[in-house]
């Protein structure tokens, strides 16, 4: 029931080691199967790629003894990676009956260049069905369980990720956050979690739940593994339009903080009744320690935090009723054989394939997109939307960052949530800034609470600025 002690905390290490025959690749990779297969009640990993993992180890291990200088960037990177990123002639499901059984016939633009840079993926971990919650509870997998207290959910909808880091399975993980999927199971686990600027990765081969919204995140440890995976993975991409074509600066190699920062934060986010008292006085703790230190950290207006959540889950649900579409047991994966004709076909494979809470999302996507209603929901979330990027942006245009809780409690106990969607809907209040306006955002540790659970704090900060933002993150963790 206590935090796992890991064996690396950083890239830097494992390659200080391996480098200096300290240790193998392939003993790295046993190291972590091993600690794999111990944790595995933990339901973190949904497939285990144990000997093609060793197997590349052992190959990796010997391009490096013939030529050492050939070696790539990730070079002991051994990451897992969330069931809905696609890597060529292996399963992928999102977690849905519906893509049960379901091989991807080509890797997402983000794999394939880690795996040009060297990185080992040794695994496939546990999500919310599409993306879509915050415990990993809705998963043909099962839930997944905090190490610290299996009592607790992990968060999500990135839990496997982030227990699978947790847990020192792996050395960082892979997620995708539309609405804090990457940075509040971080916060849950005591791990740090990094959502870059939307268009800074390519979404291609990313299972899309609501477009505008999506982006690949990482897990880790250390702020300097997300800073290398970020410089690997970004940049532009002819299979996504949205990714940017700014240049990618080489983030892990700034990563000192010169100066002091300003700070902005909400009195109307602290000061939020859902917000647990002891992470409200920690937060308060941290923003005096940041004062103390030269930083100017100050409260500034923000009136539209209660408008965040429902602007969030009008628009999200409507780009996941049109991305969803697609699963319609023609071409892919689950198909119902209780169908007799074409139009139950759609009917019973869709209604047998989602889980209750993809449904609902439907729905309530189709619902406000439809006409009559349209105007009503959609176009006005569309413009409240607007109104938080224009606020948002004008704030950090005076500050460097804005800083808020990771979220408002500790981890849920397992089987809260399930009874009431709404109120775990309520609990991404945090979260859902960054993705509404794009912004990147980073989850750091900020203690124990008194229930022996992590809790975390964010900084989000502007638009391709990822590298003042985790230059920053880096001092707060090493200070
Ligand atoms: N909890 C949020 C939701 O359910 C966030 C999900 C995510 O970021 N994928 O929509």
């Amino acid at each position: 029931m206590t935090k796992v002690k890991r064996k690396y905390q950083s890239l830097q290490a494992v390659q200080a080691d391996l480098f200096n025959n300290k240790i193998q690749l392939v003993e790295l990779v046993n190291y972590y199967l091993n600690q794999i297969e111990a944790t595995k009640e933990l339901n973190a990993y949904v497939e285990v790629y144990a000997e093609e993992a060793q197997k590349r180890a052992l190959e990796l291990e010997q391009n490096f003894k013939r030529k050492p200088d050939s070696v790539g960037k990730l070079f002991g990177m051994v990451i897992a990676i969330k069931d809905v990123i696609c890597y060529k002639n292996h399963e992928i499901t999102a977690a849905s009956k519906i893509l049960e059984g379901f091989t991807s016939v080509f890797s997402a633009t983000a794999i394939e260049r880690l795996l040009e840079e060297d990185a080992i993926i040794i695994g496939r971990v546990n999500c919310d069905q599409f993306a879509m919650g915050s415990t990993n509870e809705n998963s043909i997998y099962g839930t997944v369980k905090n190490a610290i207290d299996n009592e607790r959910v992990a968060g999500g909808s990135s839990g496997g990720s982030a227990v699978a880091v947790q847990a020192d399975t792996c050395l960082a993980a892979l997620g995708s956050d539309t609405g804090g999927s990457v940075r509040q199971p971080a916060a849950f686990c005591g791990n740090i979690g990094f959502k870059p600027t939307y268009g800074r990765i390519s979404r291609y081969g990313l299972i899309a739940y609501a477009s505008s919204f999506d982006q690949i995140g990482v897990i880790s440890d250390s702020i300097y593994d997300a800073a290398i995976l970020l410089e690997i993975m970004a940049g532009s991409d002819e299979y996504d339009s949205t990714a940017s074509e700014k240049a990618v600066p080489s983030y892990s190699k700034k990563l000192a903080f010169n100066g002091n920062a300003k700070i902005a934060y909400f009195d109307t986010a602290l000061n939020h009744e859902s917000l647990d008292a002891e992470i409200r006085q920690s937060t308060y703790d941290l923003i005096e320690d940041l004062k103390s230190k030269g930083n100017t950290v100050e409260a500034v207006p923000f009136d539209l935090l209660e408008f965040l959540i429902p602007a969030y889950y009008v628009l999200t649900t409507a780009e996941a009723s049109s991305n969803l579409a697609r699963f319609d047991g023609i071409r892919y994966g689950y198909r119902s054989p209780n169908a007799t004709n074409f139009e139950e076909t759609y009917l019973k494979s869709r209604t047998e394939g989602f889980s209750e809470e993809v449904k609902r999302r439907i729905l309530l996507g189709t619902f406000v997109l439809s006409s009559g209603y349209y105007d009503a929901y959609y176009t006005k979330a569309q413009k409240v939307r607007r109104l938080i990027t224009e606020r948002t942006n004008a704030i950090l245009a005076e500050y460097d960052f804005i800083l808020m809780p990771t979220a408002p409690t500790t981890a849920f106990k397992i089987g809260n949530s399930l009874k009431d969607p709404v109120a775990m809907y309520l609990a991404d209040v945090y979260t859902v800034q960054a993705n509404l306006t794009g912004i990147p955002a980073v989850s750091l540790p900020l203690g124990i609470h008194t229930d022996g659970l992590p809790f975390g704090v964010q900084f989000f900060g502007n638009k391709f600025e990822e590298e003042k933002l985790l230059a920053f993150a880096n001092a707060i963790v090493n200070d």
